[in-house]
């Protein structure tokens, strides 16, 4: 079986989309929908015909283009059973646990809760590729808008957990100020000022930086990495529950 492939877009201000293709079954699939006219155009470039929507939570900016899109494709549309009822022209509701097929593999779905609350993350084993929305970012995380942040630490537990070798798609590009942000937490960890580099590169030459992998998180990601002493003894925290700590650098993040 071939791999599937991904097209990764620049949507709206700083959004991606992100389309998902079997080229067996001729199946593609649009990872939110945040606008239906950068989608189509996506969708054009690559000669693909969209046969189902991925949404991973409600915001208007992941959902914006999903009454369009289905109006014009018949796509089915699948999305968080935990906000159902705000997903425009939901099809199949999915939570925790569920798995249904696409292209011939099994999608897995996690509950990966904080951003909002209903917020999911599709993530496919066979293809070591995982999409995450708005939970978590290339060395970040999204703002705790309806959760709390236990339950946003938790989440992002739940993404650590997966294979280091996880490719991860994620909702924004937000990396740069995000980097900037991790260097205030952790200055002395060499990956993540090797990191800076490569991506203060990508982004001089207007390439996004997204995807990334679990591996590179782990060792890089401030909001993943509550645990590390360093952390905990430069914001005075030593010994603190990890999620405090999360909760910290959160609460950090959105004051800077
Ligand atoms: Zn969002
Ligand atoms: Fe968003």
């Amino acid at each position: 079986m071939a791999k599937l492939e991904i097209h990764l877009f620049p949507c709206l201000d700083d959004n991606y989309g992100v389309l998902v293709h079997d080229a067996e079954t001729g199946m593609t699939a649009s990872i939110d929908a945040p606008d239906a006219d950068d989608v189509r155009e996506a969708l054009a470039e690559k000669g693909w015909k969209l046969t189902h929507i991925l949404t991973t939570h409600h915001h208007h900016d992941h959902t914006g283009g999903n009454a369009e899109l289905k109006a014009e494709t018949a796509s089915t549309i699948i999305g968080p059973k935990g906000e159902a009822a705000k997903i425009p022209g939901l099809d199949k509701a999915v939570g925790e646990g569920d798995t249904f097929q696409f292209g011939g593999r099994e999608v897995q779905v996690l509950e990966t809760p904080g951003h909002t609350l209903g917020h999911i993350t599709y993530y496919i084993p066979s293809e070591n590729v995982a999409f995450a929305g708005d939970t978590l970012f290339a060395l970040g995380c999204g703002r705790v808008f309806e959760g709390t942040p236990e339950m946003m630490h938790a989440s992002l537990q739940k993404l650590a957990a997966l294979p280091g070798a996880t490719t991860v798609y994620c909702g924004h590009e937000y990396t740069a100020a995000n980097a900037k942000f991790a260097l205030t937490i952790e200055p002395e960890n060499e990956e993540l000022q090797a990191r800076m580099k490569v991506i203060e590169r990508l982004r001089a030459s207007g390439k996004p930086t997204v995807p990334t992998t679990i591996g590179a998180e782990l060792a890089t990601n401030p909001f993943l990495r509550a645990h590390i002493p360093a952390i905990q003894q430069r914001l005075s925290m030593k010994g603190a529950p990890d999620w405090q700590v999360f909760a910290e650098i959160r609460e950090r993040k959105n004051r800077g």
